[in-house]
């Protein structure tokens, strides 16, 4: 099996969920997930074991249990990304309580690490390759950018055009930032995601340690030009890494903790009223809320396609947010 077909995808929003394994040199804890089910059943079974909500139920387009691996989860992700290149704009969102591996689904523990690349590593991997190999009908410009959102501001990391196969392409991307790279291997794609990432250590050092309260945006925008007919095609991935989505407690937390979570509620729930709207077909979708669902406005919606990776721990200490995570989720789906 190369990657699932894409008829599978067809829905224009689907929910993965992806539990995380417990970790090395983590105290062995008892699990609050208690099956995991092929068919995208999940149970989470309440710690305590009172009340009548002993046990509650969930289901997904999938669950990717803890022993899943990056290369699985990307399988069944590549068609959505590769739906790019047919003109079509694509979000895929990880969703989670700060440590339930939402980083890892999207970048990966490592850059230098191969077998461990996340999503966005592997999507402009694969992208980078489609786009070489159709060089002969299809000629293809890709440009990157990153932005970080914190506290509703917008920090624009890089913004660079990724390949250009053919300069004499009429009407190129209009690049504001023309830093201009020719990609040739995967190195070059790596080399690209690296400068994004020195950037944001460079300009942003007080963000680096705020990345768990911040929205991590990687786009991706691709123009195809067919070489016969001149008809062109254009399509946009963006690929975003959530801010932690844990309740704060308001009585413990003053200043600007406080303003930072208030804005991250207030933007995770525009996110998830917009997906709602959405996916009920309602007549207004209300991206004016918050600046995450503004910058997402024109791949969210219409002919679009949204993927969520909710992102749970194992540990029955993370029940409540775990349950909390799983309900925003449902909701959406
Ligand atoms: P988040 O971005 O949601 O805060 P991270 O992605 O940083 O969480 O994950 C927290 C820790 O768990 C990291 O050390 C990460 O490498 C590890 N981790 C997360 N998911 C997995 C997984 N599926 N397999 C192995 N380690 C994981
Ligand atoms: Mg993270």
């Amino acid at each position: 099996r190369l990657y699932n077909e894409v008829q599978e995808l067809k829905g224009n929003i689907r929910v993965y969920c992806r539990i995380r394994p417990f970790l090395k040199g983590q105290n062995k804890k008892e699990t609050s997930i208690e099956y995991t089910g092929e068919n995208g059943e999940l149970v989470v079974a309440n710690p305590l074991k009172q009340g009548k909500d002993t046990h509650r139920f969930f289901k997904f387009n999938k669950v990717f249990g803890p022993s899943s691996t990056q290369e699985e989860v990307f399988l069944d992700t590549q068609p959505l990304i590769r739906s790019l290149l047919d003109g079509y704009n694509v979000c895929i969102f990880a969703y989670g309580q700060t440590g339930s591996g939402k980083t890892y689904t999207m970048s990966g523990p490592s850059i230098n690490s191969e077998e461990h690349w996340g999503v966005n590593y592997r999507a402009l991997n694969d992208l980078f390759h489609l786009t070489q190999s159709s060089q002969d009908t299809v000629m293809y410009e890709v440009g990157v950018q990153m932005v970080e959102i914190y506290n509703e501001q917008l920090i624009f990391l890089n913004l660079h055009t990724l390949g250009i196969w053919n300069t004499a392409l009429p009407n190129g991307l209009a690049v504001p930032d023309a830093s201009m790279h020719c990609v040739r291997s995967t190195d070059d794609v790596l080399e690209l995601m690296n400068i994004g990432l020195m950037n944001r250590a460079v300009g942003a050092t007080a963000l680096n340690e705020k990345s768990s309260r911040s929205h991590s945006v990687l786009s991706v925008h691709v123009r195809g030009v067919d070489v016969k007919t001149d008809s062109e095609l254009r399509g946009s991935l963006h690929l975003v890494d959530l801010a932690g989505s844990e309740r704060i407690d308001r009585s413990e937390v003053t200043g600007d903790r406080l303003k930072e979570a208030q804005h991250i509620n207030k933007s995770l729930s525009a996110l998830g009223d917009v997906i709602f709207a959405l996916a009920h077909k309602n007549p207004h979708v209300p991206y004016r809320n918050s600046k995450l669902t503004q910058v997402l406005q024109n791949s969210l919606g219409g002919q679009a396609k949204t993927l969520m990776f909710v992102q749970i721990n194992p540990d029955e200490d993370s029940y409540a947010e775990t349950v909390s995570t799983l309900k925003f989720a449902e909701r959406v789906s």
